[in-house]
C-alpha cells in the first residue's frame, strides 16, 4: 500500500502489534532487489498459496519484500503477489518513520473480525500514480504466524487497520481500485488504461 507523505496517522496499535522485525531498513535505497509487479500483471488478479513451513527462503523474501517496500518513499505495506510470489505473505509498515516500531511481517494472515467503517484515502504500488477514497472496515483483528512460526494476534486500527485489509485482499486478487464505485473507477479510467499501456511496454 502507499500513502501522501505528508499524511499523519495514529499509530499506536503498532505498537501493540506482536510482530517480528526483519531486515534492515534502506531508507537511501531508491530501487528495491524485488521488481514491483504492475496493474494488468495476471498475477495481482492470482490467489496466493498458505505457507506451510517458514524457511530461510521465506525469512530471506520477508528481507527483499521490506527493502522492496522502504525503497519507495510512500510504501507502507507490500504483499508478495505483488512481487510476482503467489505466498500467502505481507509485510506492512506504517510507522517507517520511526525506527523504534518494528514492521510487521505476517505470514497466512487471516481476519478473524472486522468492526465499524471508515473511509480514507488509498494508493498501491502496483498502481503507481492513482489514489482514491476506500470504505474500509475501522478496526480488523487478524491472526498470522511471525517469521518464526509462531502464531500471533494484530489488531490494528486506522492505518494499520487499512493497510492490513489492503495487502490481505492482495493475497485474494483483489485490489483496491475493486472497492470503490463503478463511477469513481470510471473516473480513473484514463490513468488506469495510461497505467496499462505502460506496463505493457
Ligand atoms: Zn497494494
Amino acid at each position: 500500500m502507499a500513502r501522501r507523505k505528508h499524511r499523519r496517522w495514529h499509530t499506536s496499535s503498532l505498537k501493540r502489534a506482536s510482530g517480528s522485525t526483519v531486515g534492515k531498513r534502506r531508507p537511501g535505497c531508491v530501487e528495491g532487489p524485488l521488481q514491483i509487479r504492475r496493474y494488468n500483471d495476471p498475477v495481482l488478479r492470482s490467489k496466493a498459496l498458505p505457507v506451510q513451513e517458514i524457511t530461510d527462503v521465506e525469512r530471506q523474501l520477508a528481507a527483499d519484500m521490506l527493502a522492496t517496500m522502504y525503497a519507495s518513499p510512500i510504501g507502507v505495506g507490500l504483499a508478495a503477489p505483488q512481487v510476482g510470489i503467489l505466498k500467502q505473505l505481507i509485510v506492512i509498515d506504517v510507522d517507517r518513520d520511526n525506527p523504534e516500531c518494528a514492521p510487521l511481517v505476517l505470514f497466512n494472515p487471516s481476519v478473524q473480525s472486522l468492526t465499524g467503517k471508515v473511509t480514507g484515502e488509498e494508493g498501491c504500488l502496483s498502481l503507481p500514480g492513482i489514489t482514491a477514497d476506500v470504505k474500509r472496515a475501522a478496526t480488523v483483528v487478524a491472526t498470522a504466524q511471525n517469521i518464526d512460526g509462531e502464531s500471533i494476534q494484530v489488531e490494528g486500527e486506522n492505518l494499520l487497520a487499512r493497510a492490513l485489509q489492503h495487502e490481505i485482499d492482495h493475497l485474494n486478487g483483489v485490489l483496491f481500485i475493486d472497492r470503490i464505485s463503478g463511477l469513481k473507477r470510471k473516473l480513473l479510467r484514463g490513468k488506469l488504461r495510461k497505467l496499462q499501456q505502460q506496463s505493457q511496454l
